[in-house]
């Protein structure tokens, strides 16, 4: 399929915002959902040079989807663009090349107009071989009454941690959110909605209610008995929660990855080779005068972020009049037309831009006239912007670490400002997606070592890339049991890996229903760390603070530390641990 040339374009996917409100708002089994993930977005000339009218069959090595088209400039001809989500994983390939992350940006697929139905969320979970399409959603029962406020509340979305929200409440329903962004406040004003308020366990093939205990003990007993069980997700909830994953994964000899391997994972192989030259974000809004968005659309992603430490007045750098700001991205994504320089570089060429910028700021000749789609004359005026500046910060996305290059891309670019800091002081912080992603990987790295895909089949922690990730277990078929914690691995991983999730017992603790509830064995209802149970997180420049408690969790369900305590010492007992 990849010989028909004309049709060939670079698919690149992405966060986007309605796709965040959607989720957080209706779930994801809704029709705002659908219409935010289920979309191809296309340049208009490649639209009609195909003689599309609405939608297009999509073909990717591993699949085919029909999705609607979306015509936009933003995206360059010859390239695509499909939200992150259920449609784009089901057509990509799990391979890693050994990295862990498999290629989700700048990846060849083939499309081609068609009039077929456009491919639905149940085509989807069908072919996965899901355990069966049964939900049970309820709204949790609010009483009102009481009004509330609370003040300074950390945001339990995204890595920027956002800790200056006030939440007002009447009763135990959310009424207001004042300092969160449009993801923000569909998260709390919407938390009781899609809950799943008792536990189930699937027998013959249904969902049947049954007491926590009984849950519990069912799903000690699936886990117990794994020779090489993976406890994945993690990202979405506190560090002591995460710090019983680790003992879980140890007494049962398995592995525990968190989301950061199909994420920011790459960023972290590459500090672990060159190391790393880090920032907080206080010194951000009071000293830089510079600051580089690559390969990251926080104007979808993380909403509040430009507004915070971009036009922030700081004590030396007074607001957005005295600090520059760069885009590079392969999208003229919202914040380019905010930027004073964007630049539009080819899709999966990052490394060939560093390379050319480490080459200027030595001032060693470039013979290229272009690299990457992007100009000498550009790469040169970027080369002047990065040494001129007092301080610099380059705010990296996936955009990086999802592209062939993954975590060479990110060598290249610490050496890069490494080497600034010859000149100026410079420094980098990854746009990290969850919340507590990056608690994760510090809970991860001081208990054992190392920051994610910890192996313990030898009694001792390991990480081999490529070989103890998620990705790599799962679509390899390594892994005879999984529990998923506060993550939906279904809505994200490739199909492959997905595949393997419906050939094994799986117990999910989560607070709302999931694509992966659809392929559980034991479901275990949870309170929502940040709103209904208290913890401790990591925000994106690794600064720790606390989630706050706003409500108490509904009737009969207990916070992700609780479950995982009586789960540790349930699997102990079975396996004879002391
Ligand atoms: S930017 Fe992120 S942390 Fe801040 S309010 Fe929005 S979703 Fe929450």
């Amino acid at each position: 399929m990849y010989l028909i040339k004309d049709n060939v374009f670079s698919l690149i996917t992405g966060r986007t915002i309605t796709q965040g409100i959607s989720m957080e708002s209706e779930g994801k089994f809704s029709k705002e959902y659908f219409k935010a993930v289920a979309l191809i977005e296309m340049n208009p000339t490649d639209v009609s040079k195909l003689g599309i009218r609405d939608r297009a069959k999509v073909i990717g090595e591993c699949g085919e989807v029909v999705l609607p088209v979306k015509a936009s400039n933003d995206v360059p001809p010859g390239v695509v663009f499909i939200p992150m989500g259920p449609w784009a994983n089901f057509i990509l390939s799990s391979i890693t090349d050994g990295t862990g992350m498999p290629t989700v940006k700048a990846v060849r697929v083939a499309i081609e107009a068609t009039n077929e139905e456009v491919t639905s969320l149940i085509d989807i979970l069908k072919a996965v071989r899901a355990k069966s399409l049964e939900r049970i959603p309820q709204e949790r029962p609010i009483k009102t009454g009481e009004k509330k406020v609370f003040e300074d509340v950390p945001c339990p979305f995204c890595g920027d941690l956002c800790d200056y929200l006030r939440i007002e409440l009447d009763g135990e329903r959310v009424v207001r959110n004042i300092g969160g962004c449009a993801i923000s406040t569909a998260k709390f004003l919407n938390y009781h909605k899609d809950r799943v308020l008792k536990p189930f366990i699937r027998s013959g093939g249904r969902l049947v209610e049954v007491s926590l205990n009984e849950a519990l003990e069912v799903a000690s007993e699936i886990i117990a008995k794994a020779k090489y069980p993976l406890l994945y997700g993690w990202s979405n909830t506190c560090n002591e929660a995460i710090e019983l994953g680790v003992e879980l994964a140890e007494v049962t000899r398995g592995v525990i990855d968190n989301t950061s391997t199909i994420c920011h994972g790459p960023t972290i192989l590459g500090a672990q080779e060159v190391g790393s030259v880090r920032s907080t974000f206080g010194t951000i809004i009071q000293l830089a005068d510079l600051v580089i968005f690559w390969g990251s659309n926080p104007a979808h992603a993380h909403a509040n972020h430009y507004a915070r430490l971009v036009m922030s007045e700081g004590k030396y750098v007074k607001g957005r009049k005295e600090r520059k700001v760069v885009v590079i991205d392969v999208r003229r994504t919202p914040i380019a037309s905010m930027a004073d320089l964007f630049i539009r570089i080819e899709p999966g060429r990052d490394y060939e831009l560093i390379t050319a910028l480490r080459m200027a700021i030595k001032d060693l000749e470039i013979e290229a006239k272009e690299i990457a789609g992007v100009s000498k004359e550009k790469v040169l005026e970027l080369a002047e912007m990065v040494k001129t500046a007092n301080y610099g910060i380059a705010f990296i996305g996936v955009g990086l670490t999802m592209t062939g290059a993954k975590h060479r891309n990110l060598q290249e670019l610490i050496k890069l400002v490494q080497e600034l800091n010859e000149w100026t002081k410079f420094a980098i912080i990854p746009m990290r997606g969850h919340y507590n992603v990056s608690g994760a990987n510090n809970v991860d790295l001081w208990l054992t070592g190392y920051p994610y895909a910890v192996d313990f089949s030898r009694g001792f922690p390991k990480m081999i890339p490529g070989v103890t990730t998620a990705v790599d277990l799962l679509s390899n078929s390594e892994v005879d049991a999984a529990l998923v914690v506060a993550s939906d691995p279904v809505a994200h991983l490739p199909r492959r890996a997905v595949e393997h999730l419906s050939e094994i017992p799986v117990v999910v603790i989560d607070a709302k229903w999931s694509l992966t509830t659809t392929v559980a064995d034991v479901i275990i209802p949870t309170g929502l760390v940040g709103i209904e149970c208290e913890g401790t997180a990591y925000r994106m420049d690794d600064i720790p603070l606390r989630m706050k408690k706003l409500v108490d969790p509904p009737q009969g369900v207990l916070c992700d530390t609780e479950i995982l305590s009586i789960l540790l010492d349930k699997v102990k007992a079975k396996r004879g641990v002391v």
